[in-house]
C-alpha cells in the first residue's frame, strides 16, 4: 500500500456518474493507476510526486470544488461545508417567491426576475460543467438539467425551470451530505488515534505530533492515554482496550514484548514503547485505507450498475428527442406539448438514485466490519460473502488457539528430555509455526541453553515439519506422514500416537535417518467459540462446514466432535487443502477458507473468499486473505455473512426502487401525464431514500 500520498475532497459531485468524468481528466494529467478516486467519499488519493496544484486547477476548471484533506476535516467554515445546502436554500427561497407571486398576480417582470435568479443561483455551476461534458461527449446529470431548464425557459415555463434547478441543487446537497456521511463513518474508525505522542529520549520527554515520529524512537503512554502509534512495549505493563483494532472490548493485558496498536487505549499502567510503525503505516492507518479505497475493488453489482448507467442514459436521450421530433414532424401532434414531454424524459435520464445506491451500502458496510474487527479488502468480497454456502476449517490455530503447550515428552532412546528440547528448538527457532513456538518456549522455561547449537541445511516443509543438520546428523521434527518417509518412525511410536491422538493430544516426532528419538506431545485446545460458530453458521444458511488439517486423523477427528463438525480432511499438505476447497467450490459454488498458517494461504487464495486471523496468522495468511479476523475472534463470521447478505438486498432493493420509479415514469411522462415538477421530485425522492436505506447498513447488528 502506498502511504506517500495527498489526499483531495472533490466537492460537487452530483452523481457518482460523474466519477467517469473525473477520472477521465484525471487520466489525462495524472496518469492512470497514480491515483485512486473513492466515489462513496468524494475522496481522492494521488501519488505523491504528482502536483497536486495542477490536479486541483484542472478538476476546477470542469466545475468540481476541491480541497486538501486537512483543511476539510479540521477547521471547515461554516459556510462552506454547508455550501450546497446555504445555495439550495437561497435558490429555493428565491423561487418559491417567484412562483408564489406567478400564482397570485400572473407571470410578470417581478416574477421572472425572481425565477431568473433562482435558476442562476442554483444553475450556475452545474452549467460549466455542462459545458465541459458538452465538449467531452460524455452526457451527464448537468448537461441533461441545464438541457431541460433552457428547454423549459424556451416554452415559457419560468416556474417549472426554477422549480428543477432548486430541486436538482437539492439532490446535489444530498449527495454531499451522503459522502460527507460516510466519510465521517471511516474517519470515525481512526478518531481514537490521537494526533500527539510523547516521545522520551536521552533529551527528556516532549509532546509532538505523531506523524513526525519514526521507527526506534520511545514513546511514553499514561494511564488512560490513547496509543498514537504500533509499537513493542519494553517498560512497564497494563491492560489496553484495543476495540477499534480488533472489535474487541475486553482489555488485553500487555507488557515487556507486547505489540500495542494505535487507537487502543491504554489501562491503568504506564507503558514505555518503542515504536515500529509510522503513523501512516501502523494498522489502523492501513484499516482505514483499504476502507477508504474499497471503491478500487467495486462489488460485481457495482460494475453492472455503472455499465447499466452508461447505457441508460444515452437511450432516455434518444427516445426524448424522438419523443420531441417525431410526433409534431410526422403525426402533426403540437410541438408545445411533446416537446414538454421530452423535457421530462430528459430529467428522467439521471441515473443518480442508481449510481449511488451501491457505493453508500458497501462503503457503510466496509465501515460496519472494521469496527467488528473485520477487515475486509474490497466491495467485492461482500458479494461473495453473502452466497457463501461452504465454510473451510483450517485446525491448529484457527479452530483451536494456537497457543500451544508441550505436555509430554516421551524419549524413545536414551537421551535425556532435556536433549531433546535442545535439539528440538534449536530448529524450531528458525519456524513460525505455532507447534514451533510451543517448542522453544518449552525449552525456555527449563531453561535449556539451545541458541548455541548450529543447525545447518534448515528447512521447514509448510504442514509437515522441519529438518536441519547438527554436528553432522539430519533431525527431522514434524507429523507422522513427514517422519515415516524419513524412516523416522517405528511401531512404538505410532502406538505412543495413537494413545495421545485418541486422547484429543497432538503430537508430534523427534527422529534421524535411523530411528525416532522422542514424541512431543503438544494439546491443542479448541476456541471456546468454535463449537457455536459452527452452530452459528448453520444457522446463518451455510450448509456444508468441513476442517482440513495437516494434523493426525485421530487429533483432528477429536477437535472436529468437539466443535461439531462432520467432515474432516486430516493429513493435508498445502496443495491437498487447495484440492478440498477446490473440489468445494465445484459443489458448492461459493466457498470461504479460514486460516492462519503459511500451509492455508494457497487453499486462502483458492476459495471465493479466504479469510485469515489477525493475531495468531502468519503475514503470508494474511497478504494472501481477502478478509482479516482483526482480533482473531471467530464470532465474527457469521455476522459478517449476515452482513454482507444485508447490504446485498439493501442494494438488490435499492436497484429496483430506483428502477421501477424510472420506467414509472418514463411511461407517464410519454403519456404525457407526468410534469417536470413530479419527475424531479421523484427523483431526488429516489435518491434520499436510497440513501438513507444504504446508510442503515452502518448500524446493522447482526439480528434480524
Ligand atoms: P494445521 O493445518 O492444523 O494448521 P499444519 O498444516 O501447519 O497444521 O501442520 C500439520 C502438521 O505438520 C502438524 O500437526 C505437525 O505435526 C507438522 N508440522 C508442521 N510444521 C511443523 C513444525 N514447524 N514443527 C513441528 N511440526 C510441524
Ligand atoms: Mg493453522
Amino acid at each position: 500500500m502506498s502511504e506517500s500520498r495527498t489526499s483531495l475532497f472533490v466537492s460537487g459531485i452530483c452523481c457518482t456518474s460523474e466519477e467517469t468524468i473525473v477520472r477521465k481528466r484525471l487520466d489525462a494529467v495524472v496518469g492512470h493507476g497514480r491515483y485512486s478516486f473513492n466515489a462513496a467519499t468524494a475522496e481522492l488519493f494521488i501519488d505523491k510526486n504528482v502536483d497536486a496544484a495542477i490536479v486541483a486547477k484542472e478538476l476546477r476548471a470542469a466545475g468540481f470544488g476541491v480541497r486538501r484533506r486537512q483543511e476539510a476535516h479540521v477547521h471547515e467554515p461554516f459556510i462552506r461545508r454547508h455550501q450546497e445546502g446555504i445555495v439550495t436554500l437561497a435558490a429555493g427561497l428565491l423561487a418559491a417567491a417567484g412562483i408564489f407571486l406567478e400564482f397570485d398576480a400572473g407571470s410578470n417582470a417581478i416574477s421572472r426576475a425572481l425565477l431568473l435568479s433562482a435558476i442562476l443561483l442554483g444553475g450556475w455551476k452545474p452549467a460549466i460543467k455542462a459545458v465541459a461534458a458538452a465538449r467531452t461527449l460524455t452526457p451527464d446529470m448537468n448537461l441533461l438539467m441545464s438541457i431541460a431548464v433552457v428547454g423549459a425557459l424556451l416554452i415559457d415555463k419560468w416556474s417549472e425551470g426554477a422549480a428543477v434547478i432548486v430541486l436538482y441543487s437539492f439532490s446535489l446537497a444530498l449527495e454531499s451530505y451522503s459522502t460527507y456521511r460516510t466519510r465521517k463513518a471511516i474517519r470515525s474508525l481512526m478518531a481514537l488515534s490521537p494526533e500527539q505522542a510523547t516521545v522520551r529520549d536521552t533529551a527528556g520527554e516532549r509532546i509532538v505530533n505523531a506523524r513526525s515520529v519514526r521507527i526506534g524512537e520511545r514513546i511514553f503512554i499514561r494511564p488512560g492515554d490513547r496509543v498514537p502509534l504500533d509499537g513493542i512495549v519494553f517498560d512497564g505493563a497494563s491492560s489496553v482496550n484495543q476495540a477499534p483494532i480488533t472489535g474487541e472490548s475486553n482489555p488485553s493485558f500487555k507488557k515487556r514484548g507486547d505489540t500495542v496498536y494505535a487507537g487502543s487505549i491504554n489501562g491503568r499502567g504506564a507503558l514505555s514503547v518503542e515504536v515500529t510503525k509510522v503513523y501512516e503505516e501502523t494498522v489502523l492507518s492501513q484499516i482505514v485505507h483499504l476502507v477508504e479505497n474499497a471503491q478500487q475493488q467495486k462489488a460485481p453489482v457495482a460494475h453492472l450498475v455503472d455499465r447499466f448507467a452508461r447505457i441508460y442514459t444515452p437511450v432516455v436521450l434518444g427516445i426524448a428527442l424522438v419523443v420531441a421530433v417525431f410526433p409534431p414532424l410526422v403525426l402533426g401532434a403540437s410541438f408545445y406539448d411533446w416537446f414538454y414531454r421530452a423535457l421530462v424524459l430528459l430529467v428522467i435520464a439521471c441515473p443518480c438514485a442508481l449510481v449511488i445506491s451501491t457505493p453508500v451500502t458497501i462503503v457503510s458496510a466496509l465501515t460496519n466490519a472494521a469496527r467488528h474487527g473485520i477487515l475486509v479488502k474490497g466491495g467485492k468480497h461482500l458479494e461473495t460473502l453473502g452466497t457463501t454456502r461452504a465454510v473451510a476449517f483450517d485446525k491448529t490455530g484457527t479452530l483451536t488457539s494456537g497457543a500451544l503447550q508441550i505436555t509430554d515428552i516421551v524419549t524413545l532412546n536414551s537421551l535425556t528430555e532435556n536433549r531433546v528440547l535442545e535439539i528440538a528448538a534449536s530448529l524450531e527457532q528458525q519456524s513460525e509455526h505455532h507447534i514451533a513456538r510451543a517448542v522453544v518456549t518449552a525449552a525456555r522455561r527449563r531453561f535449556v541453553d539451545f541458541e548455541s547449537l548450529e543447525v545447518g541445511d534448515f528447512e521447514a516443509i509448510p504442514g509437515r515439519g522441519v529438518r536441519g543438520t547438527i554436528s553432522g546428523t539430519t533431525y527431522y521434527l514434524g507429523s507422522h506422514e513427514f517422519c515415516h518417509g524419513q524412516n523416522a518412525c517405528s511401531a512404538d511410536v505410532e502406538t505412543l500416537m495413537e494413545t495421545f491422538s485418541r486422547r484429543g493430544m497432538s503430537c508430534v516426532i523427534l527422529g534421524k535417518s535411523t530411528g525416532p528419538l522422542a514424541v512431543l506431545v503438544v494439546s491443542d485446545t479448541a476456541r471456546d467459540v468454535s463449537r457455536s460458530v459452527v452452530t452459528d453458521l448453520r444457522a446463518a444458511g451455510v450448509e456444508h462446514v468441513v476442517m482440513t488439517t495437516g494434523d493426525h486423523d485421530r487429533t483432528a477427528e477429536g477437535v472436529a466432535a468437539l466443535v461439531g463438525i462432520e467432515h474432516v480432511h486430516a493429513g493435508m499438505l498445502p496443495g491437498e487443502k487447495v484440492r478440498v476447497v477446490e473440489d468445494l467450490r465445484e459443489r458448492y459454488g461459493s466457498v470461504v477458507m479460514v486460516g492462519d498458517g503459511v500451509n492455508d494461504a494457497p487453499a486462502l487464495a483458492a476459495a471465493t473468499t479466504g479469510i485469515a486471523m489477525g493475531v495468531s496468522g502468519s503475514d503470508a495468511a494474511m497478504e494472501t486473505a481477502d478478509v482479516i479476523l482483526m482480533g482473531d475472534d471467530l464470532s465474527r463470521l457469521p455476522f459478517l455473512i449476515r452482513l454482507s447478505r444485508a447490504s446485498m438486498s439493501i442494494i438488490k432493493q435499492n436497484i429496483a426502487l430506483a428502477l421501477v420509479l424510472k420506467l414509472v415514469f418514463l411511461v407517464l411522462s410519454i403519456a404525457g401525464v407526468a410534469t417536470l415538477w413530479m419527475a424531479v421530485l421523484a427523483d431526488d425522492g429516489a435518491t434520499l431514500l436510497v440513501i438513507l436505506n444504504g446508510l442503515r447498513v452502518l448500524y446493522f447488528s447482526g439480528k434480524t
